[in-house]
């Protein structure tokens, strides 16, 4: 559908005169907060915040009650549109002083996701209020997990069935190097996959000096650093984007002893999914070849953490751009940057169509510039208000864009 500047300006006036309450929302959330998989009070609340505005809420993925579904049904037929908000906490200890800090020690709305509930909730409450106008349906997705790695909890929803009947998703996530307010969009690659590895190289213990009659680990450790950078400087095309990091790095405990093994992990990022694919291939000739070259054995584990990286739609980001460009102006959208930085957004774009765009939230003045995933992490509440007026006006011209396509 197509809402017109009218529309929009309504939608954007509701969004600034819930701005209290979702501020005073945001900070409850805040002050307790829940890690991956343990979301059960937060899923509790969306989920009687979604009743209240006459939705019928599902809680639960697999057998765990967390993460909550919801389907807005419009006025007309039409196809349906989901959005999308991560709802877990980090394992840090908050370390602001502010009167909405964190509740529990070990535990942190650290990267803003508090926020993304706040914006999704009011985005429905919105969206709700004009249900009647809505061509097709709108799926408010609230995912616990993000965090979690290996276990994503995209992908629990996504084997749960959530995106059955859906024809596009869009995802936002609030962002403290960008300053408040400004929005960016980006068709293509945004975000990177990103792969878990583990090398153990295993040799011969023996004293530290009769390394003639050991199996030094430590060497085949310490040339496969090197190798593996070969990954990327000899075997991608330099036009290409990848980064191989070695994360961790563990042998022997005892100065005069030569250890018996040598264990490492790591991480491996890219853009390409068809480079994302054969990199695994690749890692562990190298990881094996430098084994037997310093006669050791080589256990090696290659894991897709999130194996997809962030691909933005173009025929819909030029349609979340127009419709942004409309809700905050021209003058406060920017072309993103992509980041090396992981999504689980992803596992939904592999399957249909998706925008994940950033907001900015921040402020010099609010102190929420501290980079996310810091304990002094902090979300500017007063660009909530926008958010929630991109998904809802974003959700609005979806629906359009595929009643006309069909
Ligand atoms: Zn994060
Ligand atoms: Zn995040």
């Amino acid at each position: 559908m197509d809402i017109g500047t009218s529309g929009i300006e309504k939608i954007k006036d509701r969004a600034l005169s819930l701005a209290e309450e979702m501020t005073r929302l945001r900070r409850g959330i805040h002050e307790n907060p829940e890690l991956s998989w343990q979301e059960f009070a937060t899923s509790r609340l969306i989920a009687s915040k979604l009743e209240e505005l006459g939705l019928e809420p599902r809680i639960g993925v697999g057998d765990l009650p967390v993460g909550v579904t919801a389907d807005l049904e419009g006025g007309a037929p039409g196809p349906c549109a989901a959005l999308r908000a991560d709802i877990d906490a980090l394992a840090i200890t908050e370390e602001n002083n502010v009167p909405y800090k964190s509740c529990k020690s070990g535990a942190m709305h650290a990267c803003g996701h508090d926020g993304h509930i706040v914006i999704l909730l009011a985005a429905a409450k919105i969206l709700s209020e004009m249900k009647e106008s809505l061509p097709g349906r709108v799926r408010f997705i609230f995912q616990p997990a993000e965090e979690h790695g290996h276990r994503s909890g995209a992908r629990g929803m996504i084997n749960d069935g959530v995106l059955e009947g859906v024809s596009s998703i869009a995802g936002l996530h609030l962002w403290s190097d960008i300053p408040a307010g400004k929005v960016q969009w980006k068709a293509g690659p945004l975000m990177a996959s990103s792969d878990a590895w583990k090398v153990v190289f295993k040799g011969k213990g023996g004293h530290g000096a009769m390394p003639h009659l050991a199996v030094d680990a430590t060497l085949a450790a310490a040339a496969f650093i090197f190798a593996l950078q070969t990954l990327v400087s000899r075997e991608t095309d330099p036009l290409e984007t990848i980064v191989a990091s070695v994360g961790k790095l563990e042998a022997g405990q005892v100065i005069n002893i030569i250890p018996e093994s040598a264990e490492m992990s790591g991480n491996v990022r890219t853009f390409n999914r068809t480079i994302r694919d054969s990199v695994e291939e690749r890692f562990r000739r190298l990881a094996e070849g430098v084994g037997a070259t310093y006669r050791c054995g080589a256990q090696v584990r290659y894991d897709g953490v999130y194996p997809y990286p962030v691909v933005n739609d173009g025929a819909l980001t030029n349609l979340f751009r127009s419709t942004a460009a409309r809700v905050v102006g021209e003058e406060n959208l920017r072309e993103a940057a992509p980041r090396m930085t992981s999504e689980d957004f992803s596992f939904y774009q592999a399957k249909i169509p998706g925008c994940f765009f950033f907001l900015g939230s921040g402020s010099e003045e609010k102190k929420s510039t501290v980079p996310h995933h810091s304990p002094h992490f902090d979300i500017d509440d007063d660009v909530l208000p926008t958010g929630a007026a991109l998904m809802a006006s974003f959700a609005c011209a979806m629906l359009g864009r595929q009643r006309f396509s069909e």
